[in-house]
Parts: structure tokens; C-alpha cells; sequence
């Protein structure tokens, strides 16, 4: 039976992550006991319910530097992105019709500007530099008299790289235009402020920081400026008509205690992840042809990204299956065969971008883990060469490489 067997040790922290203990200890009395619809004004059922979505909002809301009426709960960040953007452009398409984002965006952010190009807006992707990062040069000038709204995401899903949002913040501010950052991956890791960073906008969910699966939030700025938001979702006018739909507080009370947990350890467990990424990435980097994805510091501390030369992509995986769950590339394009668009941008090769493995270390990861994740990923990949270069190559190794020492 297979739960005899040991699971793989997951390292896959960007894809999501499991909700911890307390935060579930949180949410269960709000499936049973206080079950209320928090919509319900008329008794103590709803009342009870509309208190835990208060206080869940305005938790969230101090995490960020907001006001809790600058918080609207979604079903996570793919659907916060979606009415971030297609919202903002319905809401001044008549001011302008040009949108600027960039290349190393999730799909989230990317497909819903495509389709507003064929709706008849025009989208400016531009490319990153080498290591990740956006060219803040690059990013002014790219900006026009008739842009309405620049998207650039807080923390890579798939490289990790940290983007200069407080520097884009400011030239948006200063240009008039709206800012707006997914920061799916960022939220109760790194610090966030919404004033600091001069944000507009803002995509969140909960399930990549030990919250539940199925809740998010967009932050929608209420003052200097008030941004406007064409909703996405029309009904019974909940979250003051940008989001109508019942409001779930289970998964809501579970967000805001995800999103307090990190904040509490948040100083504490960015020093860990640094420690524990760092000896991942020392016994890695001594292997020949590990190539680092992304900018070596600038990027969240629980992301390792390496691509390794010499070795099939799908193969690579393979052998890395059966000990550690990784992936390659972002979970959310995987089931297309097509190399990650992230390393396509950073210009990495075909060969390269396939043939790279995510390492996202979590919460959860102990020394062990990683060091035995290492040990793992070496072998397979010494292996790997060596069945590619030749089948009888085992004998004629030289001693050195063999010799302990
Ligand atoms: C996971 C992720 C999303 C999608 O979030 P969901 O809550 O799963 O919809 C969007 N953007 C980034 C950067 C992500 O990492």
C-alpha cells in the first residue's frame, strides 16, 4: 500500500503549500458551528459571520498598509488579476488603452491582457534583463501619454526574483498611471506596504502561505487616487459591488490567519530559508554546468532555480520524482510541453529552460530534507551525464574522481 511508502520531500513551496495547523484550527468552526451567511442582517447567524469577515479583512488589510475597505476577497490571485486588469481597463478606456507588463508575468496577468488586445487595447510586454529583473530605464520610457495601468508582480513564482516595485511604484505614481503587483508569491514573506510602495492594485491569495486553497484578495486603493473597477462578477453586490458572490468565512478567517502567521515569523524564517537555500545551492553549484535562474539575492529566500547542461529535461525529473516533488517551470504550464516562458525570457536555451528543476523550499523544510535533496539531485544528475556520454564510460573514469579524499 502506498502509505506505507515515504512521500517524496516536497519542495514545491511556489505551487502551493499545506495550510498549517493553526490556521485550521481557525477556520473549523466556521464550517459547523458559526455557519452564517454574512450577508444575513437580520440575526445573530449572520452577525456571527460578518464579525469573522471583519476582523479577517481588517487583519489582512494592516498586513499591507491598506484599510479594510481596500480589501476585496476573491476566489485567490488568478481571478484578483483578472478583475485588477480587465476592471481597470473597462473602468478608463476612455482615458487610454495601453497597458504595460512584463515578460516573466504568471499566466494569470499575461493571458488576461492578451484578451484585451483583441478586444482592442494595446499591451506592452517588455523583456527582462539577464538576472530577472526589469530595466527600470526601460520601464519609463516605455510608458505613454495613454497608459492607464502598469502590471509588474512583486515575486517570481518561478525564479523568485523580486522586482523593484517601490521604484515602479513611484514612477507610476508621479506619471498618473495605475500600478498594480501580483503578489501571490510575496504575501507573508517579504514586507509589503501599499503606501511605501505607492500600490494601486494588488493580487493575493492564501494557498502559497500556509493558508487554504480558494481565497485571495485584490486591494483596490480608496484614496490618492481612488481607482475605479468595472466589476468582474455581477450579482447580489457583495464587496461593495467589485465582487458579488457569498463571502466564504471559513476560507477567509483561514486567509488572514495565514497572512498574520507570516507575518509574526516573517524576519525569523526569511534568515532560515536564506540558510537553507544557500546549502542547497553550495552543494549544487559544485557540480559543472549549474546554471543559477535569476538573480542570486534579489529573490525570495525559500527559491533555488538551476537549469543543468547535458541532461534531458524530462529525464531529469524522472529521476528526481521517486525522492523530492520539484518542478520544472511553473505547475500552471506544465501540462503543455512547452519550455517555461520565465527562462525563455531570461535567455536561456531550449535545452536549458527544459532541463531546469524549481526548487521551493517551505515552512516545513528541515536540513535533512535539503541535504538529502542535494545528495539526490547530484547523483541523478551524474548518472544522467554519464548514460549520455557513453554507455561503457563507467571503467574508464579517472581514480581521482572516485578517491575520497
Ligand atoms: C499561484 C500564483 C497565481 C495564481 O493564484 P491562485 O490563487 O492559485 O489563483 C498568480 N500569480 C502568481 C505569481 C502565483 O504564484
Amino acid at each position: 500500500m502506498s502509505e506505507h511508502r515515504q512521500r517524496p520531500i516536497y519542495l514545491d513551496a511556489h505551487a502551493t503549500t499545506p495550510v498549517d495547523e493553526r490556521v485550521l484550527a481557525a477556520m473549523i468552526p466556521y464550517f459547523t458551528e458559526f455557519f452564517g451567511n454574512p450577508s444575513s442582517i437580520n440575526h445573530q447567524y449572520g452577525w456571527e459571520a460578518e464579525a469573522a469577515v471583519k476582523q479577517a479583512r481588517e487583519a489582512i488589510a494592516e498586513a499591507i498598509g491598506a484599510s479594510p475597505e481596500e480589501i476585496v476577497f476573491t476566489s485567490g490571485a488568478t481571478e484578483a488579476n483578472n478583475l485588477a486588469i480587465k476592471g481597470v481597463a473597462e473602468a478608463y478606456f476612455t482615458k487610454g488603452r495601453h497597458i504595460v507588463t512584463v515578460a516573466t508575468e504568471h499566466n494569470a496577468v499575461l493571458d488576461p491582457c492578451q484578451y484585451l488586445e483583441s478586444l482592442g487595447f494595446e499591451v506592452t510586454v517588455l523583456p527582462v534583463q539577464s538576472d530577472g529583473l526589469l530595466d527600470l530605464a526601460a520601464f519609463e520610457e516605455a510608458l505613454r501619454e495613454d497608459t492607464i495601468l502598469a502590471s509588474v508582480m512583486a515575486a517570481n513564482n518561478e525564479i523568485g526574483v523580486l522586482q523593484p516595485i517601490a521604484e515602479i511604484g513611484k514612477i507610476c505614481r508621479d506619471r498618473g498611471i495605475l500600478f498594480h503587483t501580483d503578489a501571490a508569491q510575496a504575501i507573508g514573506k517579504i514586507p509589503l506596504d501599499v503606501q511605501a510602495q505607492s500600490i494601486d492594485l494588488m493580487s493575493l491569495t492564501a494557498h502559497k502561505v500556509y493558508g487554504p486553497k480558494g481565497i485571495g484578495a485584490l486591494y483596490v486603493r480608496r484614496r490618492n487616487p481612488r481607482v475605479k473597477l468595472a466589476p468582474q462578477l455581477h450579482g447580489g453586490g457583495h464587496e461593495r459591488g467589485m465582487r458579488s458572490g457569498t463571502l466564504y468565512p471559513p476560507q477567509i478567517v483561514g486567509f488572514a490567519k495565514a497572512v498574520e502567521l507570516g507575518l509574526s515569523q516573517m524576519d525569523e524564517e526569511i534568515q532560515r530559508l536564506t540558510e537553507l537555500r544557500r546549502r542547497l545551492w553550495e552543494k549544487l553549484s559544485q557540480l559543472d554546468g549549474i546554471v543559477l535562474n535569476g538573480h542570486l539575492e534579489k529573490r525570495l529566500p525559500g527559491n533555488l532555480n538551476v537549469s543543468v547542461e547535458g541532461v534531458d529535461g524530462q529525464a531529469l525529473l524522472l529521476g528526481l520524482q521517486p525522492v523530492m516533488a520539484v518542478s520544472s517551470g511553473s505547475a500552471c504550464t506544465s501540462a503543455k510541453i512547452e519550455p517555461s516562458h520565465v527562462l525563455a525570457a531570461l535567455g536561456r536555451s531550449e535545452a536549458l529552460a527544459y532541463a531546469s528543476v524549481r526548487f521551493g523550499i517551505g515552512r516545513f523544510t528541515t536540513v535533512e530534507e535539503i541535504d538529502r535533496a542535494a545528495e539526490q539531485a547530484i547523483l541523478t544528475i551524474a548518472s544522467l551525464r554519464r548514460a549520455t556520454r557513453s554507455p561503457s564510460s563507467e571503467d574508464t573514469r579517472p581514480a581521482s574522481r572516485t578517491t575520497r579524499s
